[in-house]
């Protein structure tokens, strides 16, 4: 029997505020432990909390950057709990009035993993419904020690954004396309850093099997707290292999909560996953439902950036760049407007995508530190261009660059790169090629155009390299027609 995966994900992604949801802490990663905290955020008696409308506006943002309806009028609720990292004994939480419904995420090709872009499973632009986003407060960050468990509330208290999306996910390599591309949306928003290894986006998986062409879901199990896209993959395609095993040799699938050990590549039970929480939620009586067509709303659609999605389409008509191209420059918005100042000037732009894709980060894919000027894009590129340099030179240029910035004409001439000879001298040359090589002319004239080939090489050879191929071409066909 043929058995397909049936996969949700529940993402938490750490908002980028100055505070903390409901006090005035500062929102930080680090800082020693505990040192982040108030009577409001560690739960004391009488403490009342005050909203952070910042967190509410980024949520909505987010919302609208991820084609969700925003609700007129959303709540916090009081998710009872008890749980050391909760020293309230609730979270203050969304239930049924969450801020952001619906919405989707589209899954292009180059978000898939590199080894399966070519895969049509990667070329369906398939769309991943979002169920809702909701706002909470994040819990504190317990350690386990041999002997005891620490815990650090500096993390307890600040603003968490939790999506939902449908059971819409068939493989692991979609989980993968998904996460990429919510992460860099989050980003391009500057709504959250959304670094995982940080924890600033936090997954827990679902994931069922199901015969091809049964409707009704298998049993789920939940694999909790992934602290990296790749690593997502890799423990549901174990998953959904073991599932398949499992139900294959007459098994049941017993519903667990999971986790997964990279080290050894294996999903591992935590706990028997009860069948429903009683979390006995109710609005929280500190706090007034929130409307958000009061000012949050347009504060919200004020802070959105043309999207990856937009400027990738943008960069392909007018910079004339290919899907791929555009793709990898819009994917992160410091390399977009990076290579939008170089392609500024340059009179080729698709040129200069090329360069900064093909020698540029194929050499130094951590983009963050660079030190080339963005202008010396455009200069090198329009040296190229304009027959000055060929692409040999180019790469010397590029590889100069990288060590010690300057105008690559600079670099140019010290290094003898330049294709500055006079005309007349590479006439001579062309007609020394002509004299002596009676064969290949004869051969050109007979209508085997690739003889030129010869011609060009001999000349090439005696200007060293330093001769315009373009320029050679044009003086041999004037002077051969
Ligand atoms: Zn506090």
């Amino acid at each position: 029997m043929k058995y397909e995966a049936v996969i949700g994900l529940e993402v938490h992604v750490q908002l980028k505020t100055a505070s903390k949801m409901f006090c005035g802490c500062i929102n930080e990663y680090g800082g020693d432990q505990n040192t982040h905290t108030c009577p409001i955020c560690l739960g004391m008696p009488g403490a009342l909390p005050t909203p952070n409308e910042k967190a509410i506006i980024h949520t909505i943002q987010s919302g609208l950057m991820l084609n969700c309806q925003i609700a007129p009028v959303c709540k916090f609720d009081r998710k009872n709990y008890f749980y050391p990292d909760m020293p309230k004994n609730y979270q203050t939480s969304q239930s049924d009035l969450p801020l952001c419904i619906g919405g989707h995420v589209t899954l292009h090709k180059y978000a898939f993993p590199k080894d399966v872009q070519k895969e049509s499973l990667a070329s369906e632009d398939k769309k991943i419904r979002i169920n809702h986003i909701h706002l909470e407060e994040d819990v504190a960050k317990s350690t386990h020690y041999t002997d005891h468990s620490g815990i650090d509330y500096n993390r307890a208290g600040t603003p968490l954004m939790e999506l939902v999306t449908e059971a819409d996910l068939r493989h692991a390599d979609e989980a993968f396309a998904f996460l990429t591309t919510l992460k860099q949306i989050l980003i391009y928003g500057n709504v959250s850093d959304a670094d995982m290894e940080k924890g600033q986006l936090r997954c827990d998986v679902n994931i069922s099997i199901r015969p091809v062409g049964q409707e009704k879901f298998g049993t789920k199990c939940e694999i909790k707290n992934m602290n990296s896209i790749s690593a997502v993959r890799r423990a549901l395609k174990y998953e959904i292999d073991r599932q398949i095993d499992v139900v294959s040799s007459g098994g049941i699938i017993q519903q667990y909560t999971l986790g997964w050990s990279d080290d050894l590549g294996e999903t591992f039970q935590m706990r028997k996953k009860e069948d429903s929480h009683d979390y006995r939620y109710f609005p929280c009586p500190d706090l007034l439902p929130i409307r958000t067509n009061e000012g949050l709303h347009q504060e919200a659609e004020k802070l959105i950036p043309e999207l990856p999605d937009k400027k990738k389409e943008r960069f392909m008509q007018d910079f004339q760049l290919t899907e791929y191209q555009a793709e990898v420059l819009a994917s992160e918005r410091p390399l977009a407007d990076y290579y939008e100042n170089a392609a500024q000037t340059a009179k080729n732009q698709a040129a200069v995508a090329n360069f900064i894709i093909n020698d540029f980060l194929a050499t130094e894919p951590d983009f963050s530190d660079v030190s080339i000027p963005a202008k010396h894009f455009a200069e090198l590129s329009n040296l190229v261009e304009g027959g000055k340099i060929n692409s040999k030179g180019a790469k010397v240029i590029i590889a100069e660059l990288l060590e010690n910035p300057r105008s690559p004409e600079a670099i140019a001439k010290e290094k003898d790169l330049m294709q500055d000879l006079d005309p007349s001298v590479v006439e001579n040359w062309c007609q020394e090629a002509i004299a002596g090589n009676a064969k290949s002319v004869e051969d050109f004239k007979s209508g085997k155009k690739a003889a030129i080939n010869a011609l060009k090489g001999y000349v090439m050879k005696q200007s060293r390299g330093k001769a315009n191929p373009a320029l050679v071409e044009e003086i041999l066909l004037k002077k051969l027609s």
